[in-house]
Formats: structure tokens, C-alpha cells, sequence
């Protein structure tokens, strides 16, 4: 493989179950002349297991930006390189996203090493749609994005992979059931390890269950997807009488003598809609902000 050079290897590291390793994983390590690994020292225990003793260097949330020219510059002098996130699959809700980007634009060749991934193993054991999925990843932290997030998911008729971990769990269950609705869900809690489980139920009961314990371990949410389509539709009209609604209050303002900035604000205000809301509201209904 080594004559192979200038290349980026994103390799698949196993999620719980050191045997999920792949022999292509395993050889591509032992190859490449350097790995970019987001903690240096968990993938050395992997490492060491699997006795590589190729260097590593430490590619993560905060050096980026920095770090990332620098396995560039390497690359394109002719070195060949892996990316490894912690678990499962670099670039799935890790910073090697930003390296695949870096090396496209400096024309280097991408080549992946599939292998262990936590939402799709969840997904194809949750026993829900497996034809049509959206995977949603981690939620904003703070509770208005979150729902913000999770209204725009709201009418979507696939199945819905969030990551999560052990702390939020309970918190993030209880946002899915205030904008989502009691919908059937699968959490897969330690997958590929020993305490593996799945617990399927309502988010509703889910939340029950887990209110009472300790919750541990690494989990993923697997959510039904909107099956009603009655809800579409109710929140199309709303929606709609929404627009309606901020355009009457806006050209109210406007009559009442206020500049169209001020009219704008003083809609937000009385309606308890953002600004942008009205903004882009005002846009479709085709008057000049
Ligand atoms: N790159 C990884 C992948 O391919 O799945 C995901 C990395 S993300 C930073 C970590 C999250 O993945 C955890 O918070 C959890 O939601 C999920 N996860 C990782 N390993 C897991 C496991 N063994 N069981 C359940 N969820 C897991």
C-alpha cells in the first residue's frame, strides 16, 4: 500500500467490540506513515492491541484549525495518512469532516475504510423504517435550538438517528416528546459491548424508565417518523395563518404610522416570533423591507 502516497485513509475504528475491527483497518494503520487521532491516548490502547506502531499525532475539536493545514502539507510532500475518531466512523460527528474537506480542496485523494458505526447498527436493529432515515446526530445543547431543531423534523415521514450522551439523555427525551408527540422509539444503549441493549417503547414510558435510574453508557435515540399525515397538514394551515397572521399585524403597525424597522419589531414583539419570522414573512407576501 505504501506506494501509494498523498493519499488520506479515514478508517473505521471498532465502537465497543475490539473484534469489529477490520483486517483492511488493522493493515492500513500499520502502513500509513502518520495517524491524525482525536484522543492520542485511546487510540494507543487500540493501537498497542492490535500491535501498530505508527506515529500519531493529535487532530481534535480544538486544534483543528491549526493541526488540519499542518497533516495538508504532509500529505501533499508525499506522506499518506488515517484519520481516526475515538469510535466508529471518522467524520460522523467528529471533527474528521473538516480534514475531508481540507483535503479536497488541496486535491487529495479521500479513500475510506468502512467499518463500526453507532447509528446505523442502532437503526437496523430498532425494528423501525429502515428504507428512509434521517440522521440527525447531536442536538443543539440549549433548549430553544433544540426545539427549533425538532419542529423542522416534525412533519418528516422518516425514521430519525439521534446521538446522545449519558447526561442529556433524559432531557433530550423529554424535548423529542414535547415537539415530536408520544412516538415509538428504540434506545440502543452499549452497542458491540457487553451490557448491550435495546429498549423499545414510547417516548413517554422511555422517559419513565429512565428518570428512575442512573443512566450510563453511550446511546443511540431511534425515533419513528411522522406517520400522520393529518399533522402535516395541521401544521401547514398553522403555518400559513401564521404568515397570514404576521403580515395583518406588520401592515396594522405600518398604518399606525411606524417605519417599516419599527413595524417589523413591534410584530415580533406582539406575536412572540422572531424577527427574521417577519422578515421572511414579509418577503413572501412581496413587500419591499
Ligand atoms: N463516529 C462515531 C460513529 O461512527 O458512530 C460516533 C462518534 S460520536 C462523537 C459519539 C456518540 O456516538 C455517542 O455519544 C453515542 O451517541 C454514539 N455511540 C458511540 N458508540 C456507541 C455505542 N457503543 N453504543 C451506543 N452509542 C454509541
Amino acid at each position: 500500500m505504501n506506494e501509494l502516497k498523498s493519499i488520506l485513509y479515514l478508517v473505521a475504528t471498532p465502537i465497543g467490540n475490539l473484534d469489529d475491527m477490520t483486517f483492511r483497518a488493522v493493515q492500513t494503520l500499520k502502513e500509513v506513515d502518520f495517524i491524525a487521532a482525536e484522543d492520542t491516548r485511546h487510540t494507543r490502547k487500540l493501537l498497542s492491541h492490535f500491535d501498530i506502531h505508527t506515529p500519531l499525532i493529535r487532530y481534535d475539536e480544538n486544534n483543528k484549525n491549526l493541526v488540519g493545514g499542518k497533516i495538508i502539507e504532509r500529505i501533499n510532500n508525499g506522506e499518506s495518512a488515517a484519520c481516526v475518531s475515538d469510535a466508529g466512523m471518522p467524520a460522523i460527528s467528529d471533527p474528521g469532516a473538516d480534514l475531508v474537506k481540507l483535503a479536497i480542496e488541496a486535491n487529495i485523494k479521500v479513500v475510506p475504510v468502512p467499518g463500526a458505526n453507532a447509528a446505523l447498527s442502532a437503526l437496523i436493529c430498532s425494528g423501525l423504517d429502515t428504507t428512509k432515515f434521517t440522521f440527525v446526530g447531536f442536538l443543539p445543547k440549549t433548549n430553544k435550538k433544540c426545539h427549533e431543531t425538532l419542529e423542522n423534523l416534525k412533519s418528516r415521514e422518516e425514521t430519525l438517528i439521534f446521538y446522545e450522551s449519558p447526561h442529556h439523555l433524559t432531557a433530550t427525551l423529554k424535548n423529542l416528546l414535547t415537539v415530536l408527540g408520544n412516538r415509538e422509539a428504540v434506545i440502543a444503549r452499549e452497542l458491540t459491548k457487553i451490557h448491550e441493549e435495546f429498549i423499545r417503547d414510547n417516548l413517554k414510558s422511555l422517559i419513565d424508565k429512565f428518570d428512575e435510574i442512573e443512566v450510563r453508557g453511550e446511546f443511540v435515540i431511534v425515533v419513528e417518523g411522522n406517520e400522520n399525515l393529518d399533522d402535516i397538514e395541521e401544521q401547514f394551515t398553522n403555518n400559513q395563518s401564521t404568515s397570514e397572521n404576521i403580515f395583518l399585524v406588520y401592515n396594522e403597525f405600518i398604518n399606525s404610522g411606524l417605519d417599516k424597522k419599527s413595524a417589523m419589531r413591534e410584530t415580533a414583539k406582539k406575536l412572540n416570533v422572531s424577527r427574521r419570522e417577519v422578515y421572511n414573512t414579509i418577503l413572501k407576501f412581496n413587500v419591499t423591507v
